[in-house]
């Protein structure tokens, strides 16, 4: 098989009786062989395993990233199932520890139900470990935070020989440990920083797209959270912009009880934009059930009102649907140009998209491997849906083929969590901290035990 046909690799159907981790999340990866999966009890036992081998190992969370960044299959070795390691350890204040396994919404979770909520906002899910999000980088939006790995302030992990390495702000490597790619050692424990959590009321207004150039960056400017979703086709956009809530709002919000609040005003504008994709979704895919997930998450921006909530509540509320998604960061200073970039290259492909591009646009980053490290960064998203019986459709690929390309060429930082076309990154020239990474790889795992086909390549 070709290596461009394994960037986007079939789904399978499910197996009955099948060990589910040895497949990544949307099932279009095997992760180990047979047998291949450790679940140590605790951190001792993870421990005691590690210093007892000398084999290969690989860390699986929530599985939800492409299977190339998670497995072993072409290698063979250990896949380790950290699920026991999951829970809240101890809080102060203002910071929170958790175990590394731990799901992101019962960190959320956890958090609310005290008032709390991390300086990073959350990405559209929270199925996702703690450990595999800060592992790639994961983010939500808005230009005062980065990613989740930036709420850290401190990180163990349990090292090749299954010695404890701590990891402070302050420690020289920190910044290569918050987002490690699963290839340093075994993250066990992240203290996050917390601060007070409140109640923002989102705007949502239906927008042409003809000056989404300049419109995009304002947006981020003037809001503390914001979100677009843009149709080239139909040329129109749906923002989000969120700030505190007035006292009003505030109290409305508590007298329901706490539960998201969504305004009885409702605007129609985008709905006949919503057919159109829909249409685009049904001919492309031939999927069948039209109330089923991919439907869903574009029926979702029909019929929208303002809402007020706390941040997880507003945007936390993805419909999680196997997808091939690529997403790709951009300095913001240069998102103008790759705006019109797409729209170009939208003129002449005329592609039928699933579904609308996703911009959020985050601050910079400490991780020296983040896309965003050093720079205020808008990330362009893009999606395809499987067919119902697991497979991309041609134009679904060479859409998402083209489209990297062009936001690629504008200085682009893939998203490590998703899917993207490696030959297209010189990554010494992305990522000047590339080497200082490579660097703390080479003492933190000298024999290479956390290495796979896909972070040899990246890194050897
Ligand atoms: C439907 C969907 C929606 C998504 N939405 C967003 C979004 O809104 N924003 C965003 O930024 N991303 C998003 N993502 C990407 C997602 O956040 C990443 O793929 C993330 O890594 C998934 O976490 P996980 O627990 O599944 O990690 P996995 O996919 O299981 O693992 C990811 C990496 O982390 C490593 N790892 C896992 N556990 C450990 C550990 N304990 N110690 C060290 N390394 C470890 C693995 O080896 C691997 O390298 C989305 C993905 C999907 C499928």
């Amino acid at each position: 098989m070709s290596r461009e046909l394994l960037a986007y690799p079939r789904r399978d159907a499910e197996r009955t009786g099948e060990d589910v981790r040895l497949r990544n999340w949307a099932r279009n990866a095997t992760l180990g062989a047979p047998g291949s999966v450790s679940a140590p009890t605790s951190e001792l036992e993870l421990r005691s395993l590690l210093a007892a081998g000398t084999g290969r190992v690989r860390m699986i969370g929530s599985r939800m990233s492409p299977g190339r960044l998670l497995g072993l299959s072409e290698e063979g070795g250990a896949l380790l199932d950290l699920s026991h390691l999951s829970g809240e350890l101890s809080s102060t204040a203002d910071t929170a520890t958790f175990a590394g396994a731990t799901p992101l919404a019962d960190v959320y979770a956890a958090l609310s139900a005290r008032g709390r909520m991390l300086p990073s906002s959350p990405g559209v899910i929270a199925s996702q470990t703690l450990a595999g999000a800060l592992s790639t980088g994961t983010h939500g939006q808005g230009l005062g935070q980065s990613s989740i790995a930036d709420a850290a302030t401190h990180i163990r992990m349990v090292l090749a020989d299954g010695s404890v390495a701590e990891f402070g702000r302050d420690h020289p490597w920190f910044a290569a440990v918050q987002l490690g790619l699963g290839s340093l050692g075994v993250i066990t424990q992240v203290t996050l920083t917390t601060r007070p959590s409140p109640v923002y009321t989102c705007r949502k207004n239906a927008v042409h797209s003809d000056s989404l150039g300049d419109d995009l960056p304002r947006w981020n400017r003037e809001h503390v959270l914001a979100k677009a979703w843009w149709f080239p086709q139909e040329e129109q956009v749906q923002v989000w912009t969120a700030s505190e809530a007035s006292e009003e709002e505030v109290r409305h919000y508590r007298d329901g009880g706490g539960e998201l609040w969504e305004h009885t005003t409702t605007s129609n504008a985008m709905n006949e934009t919503v057919e159109q994709t829909l249409r685009q979704m049904r001919d492309d895919t031939k999927i069948v059930d039209e109330h089923g997930k991919p439907f869903r998450t574009v029926t979702r921006f029909r019929d929208f009102t303002d809402v007020t909530g706390d941040i997880y509540q507003v945007f936390c509320r993805g419909i999680a649907t196997p997808q091939i998604n690529v997403e790709i960061g951009v300095p913001l200073d240069r998102a103008g140009e790759v705006v019109e970039a797409i729209k170009r290259w939208h003129a002449e492909t005329r592609p039928r998209m699933h579904y609308p591009v996703i911009l959020r646009c985050t601050g910079p980053s400490n991780a020296w491997l983040s896309p965003s490290h050093e720079r205020d960064t808008c990330y362009f998203g893009f999606v395809v849906y499987y067919s119902d019986d697991g497979s991309l459709s041609e134009e679904g690929e060479s859409f998402l083929r083209s489209v990297e390309r062009v936001v690629a060429a504008q200085g682009g930082r893939p998203h490590w969590g998703k899917y993207f076309d490696e030959s297209l990154y010189d990554w010494p020239t992305l990522y000047p901290r590339w080497e200082d990474f490579r660097r703390v790889r080479d003492a933190l795992d000298p024999h290479r035990r956390f290495a796979n086909t896909f972070t040899a390549a990246l890194f050897d």
